[in-house]
């Protein structure tokens, strides 16, 4: 299968069948893309206005589609990440 890392944008490709585990660092082409995106968070390049369940085995985007459905559920007040656009002058 190929993928594209989110952290550094290389594609990569790793080996997966049904029924396999995915790679440990998937979807990021490496442990170290994974942690830095980790970092990200950590760092507060991305935001939430609650603590996630288990965030520290959380992807980006699973993050993201929780936090948008929290959202939506009207869990959360508000949800800043860094594809977020300000709007205001
Ligand atoms: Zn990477």
């Amino acid at each position: 299968m190929e993928s594209r890392c989110s952290t550094c944008g290389q594609s990569y490709t790793f080996d997966y069948r049904p029924g396999d585990e995915l790679p440990p660092h998937f979807p990021f082409c490496s442990q170290r893309c994974k942690t830095v995106d980790l970092a990200k968070w950590l760092d507060g390049e991305y935001r939430i206005s609650i603590s996630l369940p288990n965030s520290e085995i959380m992807t980006t985007e699973e993050k993201k589609i929780l936090a948008q459905y929290l959202l939506a559920e009207g869990e959360v007040d508000e949800v800043i990440g860094n594809e977020e656009t300000d709007e205001r002058d």
